[in-house]
Order: structure tokens, then C-alpha cells, then sequence
């Protein structure tokens, strides 16, 4: 099997798995036991905090671990949301569901949301985040790098602008999330110099165990818990510690800076794969041409329905996927692509292949003739096609 959807998870790296394994057997203990076998996972459980502030160059008593990307989206937005009655969040319209699905949800509660347009590669309009910004403005989520088309929004620059927003009108809480699932193996993840006040990773894009996620929050922000119980994380998200887990994402985290010379490997496979892929007939790219993720690929074949292509591609033995995966159970077109400006028969007909560490440029000739063979025989087969 050729695996190309590593946005949608990636295996756990044997490295990562091996530091978690005591924490399954012998080093049990739940970290709150006041007995010395707790010693080791609470420690367990410190080392790896300090690991990721290190990451993130930010305190450990800003690090809180979760379930997930999804859990710690939700976790800002409503976490944020619950310290008031009302007021405006500003996010943008090709967001993973977790951030969408959530600024939705208190839309229909009586807060306002602006879902800022974005161009046809993707990008973030910043003039309409300047002039978005209002007195109740109490969020701003916007994504570092989309999920589905690789697009790295300006961070730093959006921060900027925030900020001379607050120093203009003296208004100060207004702060800055960022869901940074995709840029963690790539991209500066420095908090300080990206600017903002919350960021979101997870351990499934990082070759860490899926469940396990990431939420900074910049000391003094004022935020609610959504999990109650025992108090665990600083009172902000309540349960026993998943230690093994946690000191997986801790080490995966570890070993990225020591992959940086691997993007490269990757930047010249994703380049070869879009050009050979681009010449299939009427194929279009989605997403930016230069500075896209290192891992994504994502084109739209004119004609076909990219439902099909996948599943046809299975049997030939290549996972790839449309759109995104969450959203690949539904037959709604990539509400992404869409943004984009595509039409929803562009959209629904998009593919997303995405690299990884495991990925050989010697399966690229494989993987073009696989889907040129696809592309032709769903092109054949449809009826508007001609
Ligand atoms: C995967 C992903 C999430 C969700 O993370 P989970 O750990 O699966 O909950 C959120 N945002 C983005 C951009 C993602 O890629």
C-alpha cells in the first residue's frame, strides 16, 4: 500500500512508541498518588510539559494537554467564549470543522461571527480582518496552514495587525488562536515570534498516537474549563493524565527539529507529483503554487467525482483522499476548495495526496500512472464528460 494521506494521520514513529511503552505496564501510577510509584509519571508527565514549552518557547504552565486538535479548538473558542454573554468572533471561512463547527454553534447562542473570505489560493483577506476587528472582538482563530490545500496564512502579520489594532483604540482582550495541526512538522512554532496568545497541535499529524492534543494559553488570559472533575492541568481540563500518551507527543515533538534536512526530501516529491500530475488533462492545482506545505498535494480533475477516484485508487493500492477526511463522509463539496472560488464539480472533483516520511520518490511514476488510469476511466464512464 502506497500511503498518501498523512494529513489525515500519520503512524506512530517506532521511536515514539517505544518511549511510551513503560507507561502502559510497570510506570502505571496515576500522577496525583502521594505514594513514590506516582513519582515516576508525574515526573513523567513535568519533563514532558517542559519538552513542549521548549517547542513552543513558551512557560510549561502555559502547556495544556487534551484529547486532540479537536478538543483543544474547542477548548479556546468555547473556553474564551464562556467568560462572557455575548461578542464577535473573527475566524475565516476554509477552518477545519473543529473551529467552524464550534464558532457555529455559538453563533446560534448569540454571539457574531465574521468568516473572513479568502483568495483563490487560499489566503487570508487581511483588509477585511482589519476592518472586521470591533469593539466587542474578543477572538480571532485563524488557521497557520489548511488541511486541506497547504496554504501557510501570515501569521506574524495577522498578529501585527491585532496588535496595532489594540494599541489604536487602547483595547486589549482581544487575543489571537491558532490552529497549527498541520504546521507542527514544518513551520516556525515559535509562540513568541508567531504572535500569538493560543495554539492548537495534536500528536496524530506528528507521528504521535491519535488522542492526544496540544493547547498553549499565554499566561493571564482568562479561560473556562469545559472538562470538570479533579483539577488535573491547572483546573482547565479535568482527568487523569493520559501519560503515555502525553510523553508520545512530548517525544515526537522532540524529534522534529532533528526531520528539518527530511522537508526538503519532501518539498522535491511534492513538487514532481504536482507537475506530473498537472499535465493529466485538465487538471487544476487548489492551493498555492510556491510556499505550500511541504507534504500537500491537491488537485481538482475536471469530470470526475473524487469519491470514486479514491476508492478506485484503494484497489490499486493507494490511499489518497478528497477533501478532507473528516469531511469525506458527507457528500458536501470541500467547503475549502469552494472558498477558493472553484465551483462545487471542481471541488467535489479534488484530490488530496499528502507525503510523509515514509513516502519513496521511486512510487511517484506508480502513483501518476495509477491516476492517470483512474482519471481516464471515470472520465469515460461519466455521461457529462466528453
Ligand atoms: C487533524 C486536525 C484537527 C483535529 O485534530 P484531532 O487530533 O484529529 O482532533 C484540527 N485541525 C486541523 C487543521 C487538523 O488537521
Amino acid at each position: 500500500m502506497i500511503y498518501l494521506d498523512h494529513s489525515s494521520t500519520t503512524p506512530v514513529d517506532p521511536e515514539v512508541l517505544r518511549a511510551m511503552m513503560p507507561y502502559f505496564s510497570e510506570k502505571f501510577a496515576n500522577p496525583s498518588g502521594l505514594y513514590s510509584l506516582s513519582r515516576n509519571t508525574y515526573q513523567a508527565v513535568a519533563k514532558s510539559r517542559v519538552e513542549i514549552a521548549k517547542f513552543l518557547n513558551c512557560s510549561s504552565d502555559e502547556i495544556y494537554f487534551t484529547s486532540g486538535g479537536s478538543e483543544s479548538d474547542n477548548l479556546a473558542i468555547f473556553g474564551l467564549a464562556n467568560k462572557r454573554k455575548s461578542g464577535h468572533i473573527i475566524t475565516t471561512k476554509i477552518e477545519h470543522p473543529a473551529v467552524l463547527k464550534s464558532c457555529e454553534r455559538l453563533e446560534e447562542n448569540g454571539f457574531s461571527v465574521t468568516y473572513l473570505s479568502v483568495d483563490d489560493e487560499g489566503y487570508v483577506d487581511l483588509d477585511q480582518l482589519k476592518n472586521s476587528l470591533r469593539e466587542d472582538t474578543f477572538l480571532v482563530s485563524i488557521m497557520y496552514a489548511n488541511n486541506e490545500i497547504g496554504t501557510i496564512e501570515p501569521i506574524k502579520e495577522i498578529s501585527k495587525i491585532i496588535e496595532e489594532y489594540k494599541e489604536n483604540t487602547g483595547k486589549k482582550d482581544i487575543y489571537l488562536h491558532t490552529d497549527a495541526c498541520q504546521a507542527t512538522n514544518f513551520l516556525e512554532m515559535n509562540v513568541q515570534n508567531l504572535g500569538v496568545d493560543l495554539l492548537t497541535f495534536s500528536g496524530s499529524k506528528i507521528y504521535a498516537p491519535k488522542g492526544i492534543g496540544v493547547l498553549y494559553v499565554r499566561t493571564g488570559i482568562p479561560i473556562d474549563p469545559m472538562i470538570f472533575g479533579g483539577g488535573q492541568e491547572n483546573n482547565l481540563r479535568s482527568g487523569t493524565e493520559n501519560v503515555a500518551y502525553i510523553v508520545g507527543i512530548s517525544k515526537a515533538v522532540e524529534l522534529i527539529p532533528k526531520r528539518l534536512d527530511q522537508n526538503k526530501k519532501l518539498i522535491d516529491m511534492r513538487d514532481e507529483l504536482i507537475s506530473r500530475l498537472l499535465k493529466i488533462d485538465q487538471a487544476t492545482l487548489n492551493g498555492p503554487l510556491r510556499d505550500r506545505l511541504p507534504n500537500n498535494i491537491n488537485i481538482s480533475f475536471a469530470g470526475i467525482e473524487g469519491e470514486s477516484a479514491v476508492l478506485m485508487l484503494d484497489r490499486m493500492g493507494i490511499a489518497v483522499s478528497t477533501g478532507s477526511a473528516c469531511s469525506s463522509m458527507s457528500l458536501e463539496p470541500s467547503h475549502v476548495i469552494v472558498a477558493t472560488g472553484k465551483s462545487k464539480e471542481l471541488a467535489h472533483s479534488s484530490l488530496r495526496f499528502t507525503i510523509g516520511l515514509n513516502s519513496d520518490k521511486n512510487d511517484i511514476e506508480k502513483i501518476v500512472n495509477a491516476v492517470e488510469e483512474v482519471i481516464t476511466k471515470l472520465r469515460e464512464m461519466s455521461p457529462l464528460w466528453k
